[in-house]
Parts: structure tokens; C-alpha cells; sequence
């Protein structure tokens, strides 16, 4: 078996050290690409949402490059996303690739017993103790959460640092030496080396930067070349982000869906405007925005991909936030034909908007 999973931010970081402590083959998948949409967008029915044809390209790519079996973090629905692994599989088999994939599915929707034996699929190709898995397993957590830690610090603090550009440097840098790295030990220490080294970025405390909140559809929020690299620019422009949904995130938000005490605050904030779940990540959307005007931000920008059913009915919902809250948010659809230019023209006027409203609230306008 040699295993390849979605690039799905740092979560495939925290995939390599769990494969690496198990001693799993695995193919890493490449980092999502223009090469990877033109494959996927190729082959995927056209009207489907974006997500679903960068991964489809990154599969092809991961298969072509030895990988016989797709890892894939599951859900029953009800967006396209309960879809995904029939479409891809049914794609890939009519491609000739002879591939299995293996769904980790919700326990609520498959059960604890289906769960367990879809695991037990991947770990018994192990040669590992079971003690030696559970270390492996916890490593893993222990990168995803050191991981999210540090990108959440480097995006936040990007605002304030003396030196423009440093926390950027320090987070790629970050990431790709976790790449080189051979046992999950080796990753830690990485991630925690350049942890501390965040920790002693020069900040200038004096500057009150802007502050944006990234709410939005998850794979879009994770996967920086499908928002193309909006956190980034906004690290250039400097500028404080904060994005909610992390895959140490969803992590926790799975574990605790099972006893249903997950998100709590964000569905509390989501109350008012949506009270039930709509599938994918619509309702975490509508809470965010609510809590980041609680939290002191800015503004907000939601980020979709083109058809992605749950957000276009936040997106609905977004306007009347911001009306009762007295707070701009400004939704991006990306797909595939999403033109750059078009893209940072709007980001630049949003932010242009925001840094007025700024201004006029510090001279009391
Ligand atoms: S949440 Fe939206 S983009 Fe993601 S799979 Fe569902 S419909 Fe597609």
C-alpha cells in the first residue's frame, strides 16, 4: 500500500508525521497548483465546485507518482462534499487507475465499529507496535496543533513586525523544512525551533494595524492556491489576519461533534442569523463574521468557491450581519477562472474602505 491524501494545508504536514511514525509508505501530495486545476478541471464535471478539481488533479498527480491508495477525510453530506469520493473514485476507475480509496468517515454517520475497521485498513500495513501507532498518532496532533499555532501568530503579528516580511519568511521557511524532515521527533523540534523564533520577531506595538477576519468555505480557507494566496497579500499589505477554521480546528470540532459539543461559540454567535446546520461550513461562516466583530476586527472576507451551495446561503446572510453589526464584509468567489488582477483590485479597494472607517473613528468622525 502507498498511500496519498488531499493537500489539504498544514494538515498534510501532520499526515506526513503520522505516516512517517507509522512507517507507511506515502506519496506527498504536490502542493496545489495551476498543473493540478488544469488536470482536475479536465477530467471533473464542469459544474462542479472548486475544491473537488484541485484535489482530483492533485490525486492523478500523486498516482502517476506511485501512490495506490487515496486517504480522504469524509462527509455524508448534504453539500457536493458527500459526493466526493463516489465521483472520484468513479472517475479515476474510468481513467484506468486502479486505485482504492479509503473515506474516514464522521462516527455519527458510519459508526465507531465502521470507523475503527476503515483505520485498521491503513494501520495494519504498519510493522509499528501499538504503542509505537499511538505515539505516532499523537505526534501528528501535537504538529497539527504547533503548526496552526505558529501560522495563526505569523499572520496576526505580520501587522506589527518592524522588519516587513519577516513572519512571512519565518512560516514558508517553517514549512519547508518540515518537509525535509524524516521522523515526526524531527518535525516537532523543527516546528517548535521556529516557534520561538516568532516569539522574538521585533513588534512594533505603537502601530494599529487593520484587522481582517477570512470566513469562508473550509478547503478554500486551507488551501492557500485556491483563495489565491489571500492571507498572504494581506501579510504584505500589512495587515492582521485571523481565520478561524484550522485543521487542528476540525480536529477537535470532529471529536466533539460526536457528543455534540462542538463550536460551541460559534454556533451560539450564528444563533440569531442561521440555527441549524446546512452542511459544509455555511453556519461556522455566519458565526464567524458575528464573532469577529466581537473580537475587535476590522472587517471580514468571506471566500467561496464558485456553486459551493452553503456558502452562497451565508453569503445571503453576511449583508444583514453587517447591517445590524455596522461591520463591511466583502465575499470573493474563486474558481478556476479567477483572474488575479480583478481579484487584488478588490481586496486593495476593500481594505482602502476599511482604513477610512479606521480613520474616521480615531478623529471621531
Ligand atoms: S462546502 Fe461548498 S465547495 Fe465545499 S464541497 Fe460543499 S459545496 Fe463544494
Amino acid at each position: 500500500m502507498v498511500l496519498t491524501f488531499p493537500h489539504l494545508g498544514n494538515s498534510a504536514l501532520a499526515a506526513k508525521s503520522v505516516f512517517d511514525g507509522l512507517g507507511i509508505d506515502y506519496i506527498l501530495p504536490p502542493i496545489s497548483s495551476r498543473t493540478s486545476l488544469e488536470i482536475g478541471s479536465y477530467y471533473a464535471p464542469e459544474e462542479i465546485c472548486l475544491p473537488f478539481k484541485i484535489m482530483l488533479g492533485s490525486f492523478i498527480q500523486s498516482i502517476e507518482n506511485g501512490a495506490d491508495t487515496i486517504l480522504i477525510p469524509g462527509s455524508c453530506g448534504p453539500c457536493r462534499y458527500g459526493e466526493y469520493c463516489e465521483l472520484h473514485m468513479k472517475i479515476l476507475k474510468k481513467l484506468g487507475y486502479n486505485v482504492d480509496i479509503i473515506v474516514l468517515d464522521l462516527p455519527k454517520d458510519i459508526g465507531v465499529k465502521e470507523l475503527l475497521n476503515r483505520i485498521n485498513k491503513i494501520s495494519s500495513n504498519s510493522p509499528k507496535s501499538n504503542k509505537e501507532k499511538i505515539e505516532a498518532l499523537i505526534a501528528g496532533y501535537k504538529v497539527i496543533k504547533l503548526i496552526d499555532r505558529i501560522e495563526q501568530k505569523a499572520k496576526i503579528k505580520s501587522g506589527y513586525e518592524i522588519n516587513k516580511g519577516e513572519c512571512k519568511k519565518l512560516f514558508n521557511e517553517c514549512k519547508k523544512e518540515c518537509v525535509l524532515t524524516k521522523k515526526p521527533d524531527e518535525m516537532i523540534y523543527t516546528l517548535e525551533r521556529y516557534n520561538n523564533m516568532l516569539d522574538m520577531v521585533t513588534l512594533n506595538k505603537t502601530i494599529k494595524p487593520l484587522k481582517v477576519a477570512i470566513i469562508g468555505e473550509i478547503y478554500t480557507l486551507l488551501e492557500p492556491f485556491s483563495n489565491l494566496y489571500i492571507e498572504d497579500k494581506l501579510m504584505d499589505y500589512g495587515v492582521s489576519s485571523k481565520r478561524f477554521l484550522y485543521p487542528s480546528w476540525w480536529v477537535k470540532d470532529a471529536a466533539l461533534s460526536i457528543v455534540n459539543l462542538n463550536s460551541l461559540d460559534i454556533r451560539k454567535a450564528s444563533k440569531k442569523y442561521l440555527s441549524y446546520y446546512i452542511g459544509g461550513f455555511g453556519r461556522e461562516c455566519v458565526g464567524e463574521a458575528v464573532l469577529a466583530k466581537k473580537q475587535g476586527f476590522h472587517g471580514a472576507i468571506q471566500i467561496l468557491p464558485m456553486g459551493c451551495m452553503p456558502e452562497i446561503v451565508s453569503k445571503s446572510i453576511l449583508p444583514t450581519i453587517s447591517k445590524d453589526e455596522n461591520f463591511p464584509i466583502m465575499t470573493l468567489v474563486v474558481d478556476e477562472m479567477t483572474g488575479e488582477g480583478g481579484y487584488e483590485t478588490r481586496i486593495e479597494a476593500f481594505l482602502d474602505l476599511l482604513e477610512r472607517r479606521k480613520d474616521n473613528v480615531l478623529h471621531g468622525c
